[in-house]
């Protein structure tokens, strides 16, 4: 049962901006994915709803004149599944987005609503960490980009003030250019189901050493994360097969997982420490290394 209250649809970005102000207890819906569960589980604070669904100016992909590469938040997961742009620059991206769901949740769930949801099982969102992903959220009359790392505060919870809507993701030319990637998922079915641990690498080599490396996980903490001390011990490293045990021994001190129903702590580590493996090596075989 579905005790919707008020449905408003919105038909330009400002016009959504304004529903928000004027109904200070109503939230967006993009694609309802995860708004529409909440509401039929009759969760407080979801039965007024501001409709931003297929709303055109969000979206996009595109590359900017200064090589930016643009998502429009209302992108849907298989439209980026067939952008040859992220076909072409960021493969990492369609590989983590073929991991969501099924065809079904793919052709309606939106790229904005699987990051402003908050959750550190988003499976678009340690790919956008390893990219440096900025995000541009629109207020009345404001506009403000933050970077992805910084946009995630807590389970759950995002930095998004009353009346602002994620309207785009900038990933910048330093970021893509002459970096190699990979996502990696692990869950208990290869389908329809959320991640126990996500994990993404970028990296860029030249004459077999690791010029930047930069790893990126789901569910290994409260929020996605990044893994700093690792990334520092790769660096201006050889490729070779003893880095990548090196690599899932780092990790450990970088990553903070719990037990849930889904899986142990315990189990989750022996995940996050192969992922990084695996992931790793991935990306360097894209990256034309052997290892
Ligand atoms: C069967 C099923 C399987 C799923 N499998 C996966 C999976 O494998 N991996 C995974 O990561 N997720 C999964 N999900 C969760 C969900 O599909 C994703 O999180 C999806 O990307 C949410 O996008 P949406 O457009 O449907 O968001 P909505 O449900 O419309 O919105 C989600 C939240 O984001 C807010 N929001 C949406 N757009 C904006 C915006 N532009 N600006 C500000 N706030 C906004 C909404 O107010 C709401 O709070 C699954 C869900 C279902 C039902």
């Amino acid at each position: 049962m579905f005790d919707l209250k008020k449905h408003m649809k919105a038909n330009s970005i400002d016009h959504a901006i304004a529903l928000l102000l004027e109904n200070p207890d109503a939230r967006l819906i993009a694609g309802g994915t995860d708004v529409l569960i909440k509401l039929r589980n009759g969760k407080p604070g979801f039965s007024e709803l501001v409709d931003i669904h297929s709303l055109e100016e969000l979206n996009f992909i595109q590359q900017d004149e200064k090589n930016n590469i643009l998502i429009g938040s209302g992108v849907v997961f298989t439209d980026i599944i067939q952008s040859d742009i992220i076909k072409k620059h960021i493969p990492m991206l369609c590989d983590a987005v073929q991991s969501i769901g099924g065809p079904q949740i793919r052709n309606i769930a939106t790229i904005g609503g699987n990051n402003c949801n908050g959750v550190t099982s988003a499976d678009s969102a340690s790919t956008l960490f390893a990219l440096n992903a900025v995000l541009e959220i629109r207020g009345k009359g404001t506009t403000r980009q933050v970077p992805v790392s910084d946009f995630y505060l807590g389970p759950g919870k995002v930095d998004l003030k009353k009346g602002e809507i994620l309207t785009t993701f900038k990933i910048t030319p330093e970021n893509y250019q002459g970096y190699f990637g990979y996502f990696y998922k692990y869950a208990m079915r290869n389908a329809m189901d959320i991640a126990t641990i996500g994990c993404a690498v970028s990296l860029k080599t030249k004459k077999h050493i690791i010029e930047d490396y930069r790893i990126a996980y789901g569910v290994a903490g409260p929020v996605p994360m990044r893994c700093p001390k690792t990334e520092k011990s790769v660096i201006n490293r050889k490729v070779s097969k003893s880095l990548l045990d090196e690599i899932s021994q780092t990790i450990e001190t970088d990553v903070s997982p719990r037990t849930s129903w889904r899986a142990t702590k315990d189990f989750r580590m022996n995940i996050i420490k192969e992922l990084s493996k695996r992931a790793t090596k991935e990306a360097l075989l894209r990256a034309g290394e052997e290892v």
